[in-house]
């Protein structure tokens, strides 16, 4: 096992190597539920997914932590402009993520902890903190001392003449201008007790602070050091250097070992895309404009690598369309092809050398984009030989094999969903049956469990029309 990973805080790729040999314990930065997730934030969702792949490919076992943040400074302001409480509010928006997911093929991974169910976590991690002398109480609110912690700022390699000790910011997210204290808990305002966002503590009734979440958290799943942490670029900093903080100043431990960072996407302007910018597009826009979500997941996972800038465009989700049509049609006819008498000796060493390319590329810091480019230019090769009838028994086997170890990443086999077409609109004339025997509960269950698979139906003066969209 030779996987090599950027680290963030030595600023090397270096041999990985987990705490525990064989178990590795990672921590990744999950949504936000404060509405859809965009195309950005799946970027980052899927780069955590082709690093859990790979470390299962690398044969280690895993235990994964992902957050799900349900309550922070926006979802607070959503919730009290929508007259409903947190919880009620965040609802569509967590199925909606777990839809998402589902959709882009990403694996499930072991804990979906959400913050508000991990509040007396967080209450015992900021006593700590105030009795260590790490935290203070200031008028309700608890801050964090970063004075008290002279390693403030090493992962993001920070400026630390920057730091204006004694000065404190209260929200959750603040650029490198405001560097200071940070809050771990803001005291109970009116408005957050009718939006169930407060609770009891020792320091007075409140609610946490979003870096405190994951220090809680990875600490509950993961204990007090781990392994590998990740996140995208953006949250190096606050984010990630306040959770260092904390969690090494009450644990008196190292915390995660190995940080890993993601890159933006940017949409068609070249502009980070961001939800508070507004210009924002989900992965239900795009399915929405016929996009299929596997040809989303090729073009976030390999068409750029992910310490890369990507940029959303529609040419570019076409074009990762049309590669991941020809793996499939590649490995079709791979499965179909009777093997031809002889064996091509050539083909099979040309196999056997790509795989372990496509090996190396993937255990050097997860370059996946270069693997796939190994891969296509094998296949234009191996469908040569196809032509010819070059491809034996062992050829043919050792093709398969590839296309599996390639497919342990990318997940776009199967679910080609050949005879789609036919099934949806046998489906819908016997809805348009049901509906001429006035017989309307079948109807709509038959819409429904088309919508279940993805398909959704509009009447129209042609006729019924159908298009996909997200399953849910
Ligand atoms: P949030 O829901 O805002 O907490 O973000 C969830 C994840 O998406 C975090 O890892 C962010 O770093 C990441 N993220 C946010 N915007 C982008 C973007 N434009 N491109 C890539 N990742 C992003
Ligand atoms: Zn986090």
């Amino acid at each position: 096992m030779t996987l090599k990973l950027h680290n963030t805080l030595t600023g090397t790729k270096d041999v990985f190597e987990p705490l525990q040999p064989g178990h590795v314990g990672m921590y990744t930065c999950g949504p936000t539920v404060w509405n859809f997730a965009h195309v950005g934030n799946l970027r980052a969702f899927l780069f955590y997914d082709l690093l859990r792949r790979q470390l299962l490919a690398s044969g280690y076992q895993i235990t994964h932590v992902m957050n799900v943040t349900d309550i922070d400074d926006r979802i607070l302001d959503q919730a009290m402009h929508a007259g409903t409480t947190i919880l009620e509010y965040v609802k569509p928006f967590v199925a909606a993520f777990f839809e998402d997911m589902r959709a882009l093929r990403t694996q499930p991974v072991e804990h979906y902890p959400r913050a508000t169910e991990h509040i007396p976590e967080m209450i015992a991690m900021i006593t700590t903190l105030i009795k260590r002398g790490n935290a203070y109480v200031a008028d309700g609110d608890v801050y964090f001392r970063i004075d008290s912690f002279p390693r403030y700022g090493a992962l993001s390699h920070l400026d630390r003449s920057g730091l204006r000790a004694g000065a404190r910011v209260a929200a959750d997210k603040y650029d490198k201008e405001s560097v200071s204290d940070f809050a771990l808990w803001k005291k109970a305002q009116p408005g957050d007790e009718e939006v169930g966002a407060a609770w009891d503590a020792p320091f007075g009734r409140g609610r946490p602070g979003w870096h405190i979440e994951c220090s809680a958290m990875s600490k509950r799943y993961l204990g007090e050091t781990f392994d590998i942490h990740s996140g995208g670029v953006d949250l190096m900093f606050p984010h990630h250097e306040n959770e260092i903080a904390q969690s090494e100043a009450a644990n008196g431990k190292p915390f995660a070992r190995v940080w890993l960072h993601s890159e933006f996407l940017s949409d068609a302007t070249g502009e980070k895309m961001s939800k508070s910018a507004g210009g924002f597009t989900t992965l239900r826009d795009l399915v929405g404009a016929g996009h299929d979500p596997v040809a989303v997941r090729f073009f976030l996972i390999a068409n750029a690598h992910y310490r890369q800038r990507l940029r959303l465009s529609t040419e570019a989700l076409h074009s990762a369309a049309e590669q991941v049509r020809r793996v499939r049609e590649f490995a079709e006819r791979v499965q179909r092809a009777r093997p031809a008498e002889g064996e091509d000796g050539e083909l099979i060493r040309r196999v056997g050398e790509v795989r372990a390319a496509y090996r190396q590329a993937l255990d050097d810091d997860l370059n996946l984009p270069q693997g796939v480019g190994h891969v296509f230019e094998l296949i234009r090769e191996a469908n040569a030989a196809l032509d010819e009838d070059r491809v034996g028994v062992n050829g043919r086997q050792a093709l398969l094999d590839l296309i599996e170890e390639v497919d342990g990443h990318l997940d776009v086999m199967g679910g080609g969903e050949p005879g789609l077409a036919e099934e949806v609109e046998r489906l819908i004339a016997e809805r348009e049956d049901a509906r001429k025997a006035r017989d309307f509960a079948r109807a709509d269950r038959i819409r429904e469990e088309l919508r279940q698979r993805g398909i959704a139906l509009e009447d129209s003066r042609e006729g019924v029309r159908w298009r996909r969209v997200t399953p849910g």
